[in-house]
């Protein structure tokens, strides 16, 4: 019986090392089995020659994300404000503006420098959809007839009806493309139930980019696992098949044969598709598991020797309907010294910027840079890129997200196990789906059910 696991974990994101931190902290054993040859999956970090250190997956942590805050606090590691003094840049149709304010699904400070009309446009339709939004209950969005309709139809649709001017209208499918709405994707391909839930649960509003980390994100997972202990994870070991019953469960790895008691499979759901199980799994979950693509975004970290923007009043952040890049924020730790852009290319930008030249892709971005933040821009210490659609083990960034028809069709089986085997990984968080504070919930609820029943 010695190699039978209380638990076995598939996947060591955020979400699968919190479950099984959590159950080993109540004394059972466990296993968290990786397929890559490094732990975190989008929780994802490492430090540059200068010292600063940078985040390839997610970085930002908000002031209601609280059960991030608390495993911060855990592992005792620091936070700072992220730096936003001084002035935002938009840059429109070419046009550029410098103000005093901050749109990003909410609005505050000074209005940037486009027509009333266009601003008048952007901001009734915010209203309409924040009042629709907040129509929903505060859980998952299926189960209730009424959401068929807003389920049925594309963003895109809401917003062709809902604004008449291009700022509108940018300004929604930016929301939609470069924020984190629970994607980021184009407005044509996506829900407009997904998106109004994830105003409602996961929201700007809430200031979710409030925050760094000193050190990043990405030492996270090394924290969790140097508690788990080191020989209760394998990786670069994909599990490729799950036998279950009423006994137990049993693993296939490329590598191994591993049994247990439970299983959690911590990922996202179109990779939880791909795992093959006997008996297989039921016909709805099978079919949702088709059914959630990734978000279409790679991460760009640049870095210069000082965050030079500041000696310019400017905050750091620029948005705009650029070639490349519609967002962009200050991400420098305030230890170093070093100034960081993070940035993003994302939809159909990045479909076209990722078949170009790596040369090309480059002086893209940083000519976007120069447009934002002045000829500085141009010439960085460092350069990363991280092509998340191009990782086979994750597919794209930030989160999955749901098409039309999905969350009202398949998506009690998003959520619900199969015999024993549960299901974590930020996609099914009701609150704060898309973040690391979702990835935790899942990862602490999917503990939580196993251990009630061991
Ligand atoms: C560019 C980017 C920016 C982001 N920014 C933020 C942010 O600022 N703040 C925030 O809160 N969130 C952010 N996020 C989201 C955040 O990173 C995720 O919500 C969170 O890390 C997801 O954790 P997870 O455990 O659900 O999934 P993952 O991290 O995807 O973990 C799944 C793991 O399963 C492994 N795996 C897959 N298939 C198999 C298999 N067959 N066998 C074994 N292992 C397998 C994968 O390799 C991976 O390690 C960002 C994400 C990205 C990509």
């Amino acid at each position: 019986m010695s190699n039978i696991y209380d638990c076995i974990v598939a996947g060591s994101g955020l979400s699968g090392l919190v479950a099984a931190r959590n159950l080993s902290r109540l004394g059972y054993r466990v296993l968290v089995i990786e397929a890559q040859n490094r732990i975190g999956g989008r929780m994802y970090g490492e430090y540059l020659p200068s010292g600063q250190w940078i985040d390839r997956g997610g970085q930002w942590v908000g002031p209601t994300q609280d059960r991030f805050l608390a495993l911060l606090d855990e592992y005792n590691i620091r936070r700072f404000p992220t730096f936003s003094e001084g002035k935002k840049v938009l840059l429109f149709n070419g046009q550029r503006h410098e103000f005093d304010g901050f749109f990003q699904g909410f609005y505050e400070g000074e209005a940037p420098n486009v027509s009333e009309e266009e601003w008048n446009d952007a901001i009734k339709a915010w209203e309409s959809f924040d009042s629709l939004a907040q129509s929903l209950p505060e859980t998952y969005p299926f189960g209730n007839n009424d959401y068929k309709a807003l389920d049925d139809r594309t963003f895109a649709q809401w917003i062709e009806e809902n604004t008449h001017t291009d700022f509108g209208k940018w300004y929604f499918s930016y929301m939609c493309r470069a924020v984190g709405f629970l994607g980021p994707t184009e407005p044509g391909e996506v829900s407009l139930l997904h998106l109004l839930w994830g105003h409602k649960s996961a929201s700007q509003g809430e200031h979710p980019e409030a925050e760094l980390l000193h050190g990043g994100a990405g030492q996270i997972p090394a924290k969790i696992v140097e508690e788990l202990g080191d020989d209760h994870i394998r990786i670069g070991e994909p599990v490729i098949h799950i036998n279950h019953d009423d006994d137990g469960v049993e693993v296939h790895t490329t590598k191994a044969k591993y049994s247990g008691k439970y299983a959690v499979v911590a990922m996202p759901p179109h990779l939880a598709g791909r795992i093959t199980y006997n008996p297989p799994m039921p016909s709805l979950r099978q079919q949702l598991t088709q059914r959630v693509p990734m978000g279409t975004c790679a991460k760009l970290l640049i870095s210069y020797d000082r965050p030079f923007w500041r000696e310019k009043g400017l905050a750091g952040i620029g948005l705009g309907n650029c070639q490349w890049i519609e967002l962009c924020a200050d991400s420098s730790d305030p230890e170093t010294g070093v100034g960081v852009i993070a940035t993003f290319v994302v939809g159909d930008r990045y479909k076209k910027w990722c078949v170009m030249s790596q040369v090309e892709r480059r002086s893209g971005v940083l000519s976007d840079l120069a447009n934002y933040f002045g000829e500085e821009a141009l010439s960085p210490a460092t350069y990363d890129e991280v092509d998340w659609p191009a990782e086979q083990w994750v597919g794209g960034g930030y989160a999955g997200f749901m098409p039309p028809g999905v969350w009202t069709t398949f998506g009690q089986a998003l959520i619900t196990p199969v015999g024993r085997i549960y299901w974590a990984g930020t996609e099914m968080a009701e609150r704060w789906a898309g973040f690391f504070d979702g990835a935790i919930r899942t990862g602490e609820a999917a503990a939580n059910s196993i251990a009630n029943l061991l």
